[in-house]
């Protein structure tokens, strides 16, 4: 049994203008020890899909319908205090996008970091204390962090705090909100580098959501591309970087420059994201696709096995 079980995900907000379909009928797995990014445009709903998993997705936004299992345990419509007490921190847990810069500036690192365990877990100050400075330490950081405030610590070691305030209670699956933002490439790559070794020494699944694909395709074991609330194509991380199958991967990996091949020019995807309230017929990438023909704008295209454990949504492999 997978770790993670998403089934028919549909996460939506629910405006005034009628509901934003952010994730729309999301299914895949993710195994113990796994990592999964999750790539697309800005607005294509991986944020959201990584607050539904978590459960914490802010107003208007709600889970309409599907199910969410981790270790075996149904999410979607359990009480929020069940939730609590049972899921979050301590099975799924998440380093929020930006959270760096969230860090309370009036009170020490550790502070901020034992105060969950002491109020919500009733752990006495002396174990939390012991705890927080264990987390600091696996984190690559002086236990003497601990006293310092967020202004004394440089971004990089801001973000290994936060990484180490979600491992505080030993949960299986991290999701990762853009790890990286804001930090320089050389403490970017110090990040993924750590949470690379994390994953291994922990045995932790994590799902890295990130808008850079080349990024994430050198650190997550499998991929999935996210569009206008759909998972387009998942599958092995290798097979979908080197020989991405759906016209949209295609064209978002054509628009990566590579420094080892000569790329004459660097595509680029006419026109913009749909209006999730109201999306195109038939496949959603209908209005922006090169390869569109008849069924495309009619017909939702079928889910289909391209090789082992790749997967498409696009009518090309179904005609075929
Ligand atoms: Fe393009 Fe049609 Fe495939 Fe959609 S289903 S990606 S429109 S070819």
């Amino acid at each position: 049994m997978p770790l993670l079980e998403v089934r028919n995900l549909k996460a939506y907000y629910l405006t005034s203008r009628g509901p934003v379909k952010a994730v729309d009928n999301v299914s895949f797995d993710l195994e113990r020890g796994e990592s999964l990014g999750l790539a697309g445009e800005s607005g294509c709903g991986k944020s959201t899909l990584g607050f539904s998993l978590i459960n914490l997705l802010p107003p208007p936004g709600k889970i309409v319908d599907g199910s969410i299992k981790i270790d075996g345990i149904e999410v979607v419509g359990k009480p929020d205090e069940e939730l609590r007490r049972e899921v979050r921190w301590k099975k799924i847990s998440m380093i929020f996008q930006g959270a760096m810069n969230a860090l309370n500036p009036v009170l020490t690192i550790g502070d901020q970091l034992s105060e969950p365990l002491i109020y919500h877990q009733g752990v006495s100050k002396v174990e939390a204390t012991e705890r927080v400075k264990e987390h600091l330490e696996l984190v690559g950081l002086d236990p003497d962090i601990y006293k310092r405030y967020p202004h004394e610590l440089s971004g990089g070691m801001k973000q290994r705090a936060v990484i180490a305030m979600a491992l505080l209670e030993h949960p299986d699956v991290i999701i990762a909100d853009e790890p990286t933002t804001a930090l320089d490439v050389i403490v970017q790559a110090q990040i993924l580098n750590l949470l690379k070794s994390l994953k291994k020494k922990l045995n932790l699944s994590i799902i890295f959501i990130s808008h850079d694909l080349a990024v994430i395709s050198e650190i997550a074991d499998r991929l999935a591309i996210m569009y206008a609330g759909e998972i387009v194509e998942i599958g092995p991380s290798e097979n979908l970087y080197l020989n991405p199958r759906h016209p949209y991967t295609q064209k978002l990996l054509g628009a990566i420059p590579r420094l080892k091949k000569k790329v004459e020019r660097l595509e680029f995807i006419p026109g913009a994201p749909p209006n999730l309230i109201h999306p195109p017929s038939g496949c959603r990438f209908h209005p922006r696709c090169p390869y569109r023909f008849e069924p495309c704008d009619k017909e939702e295209p079928p889910f289909i096995e391209v090789e082992p454990g790749h997967y498409v949504r696009c009518h090309l492999f179904a005609k075929r």
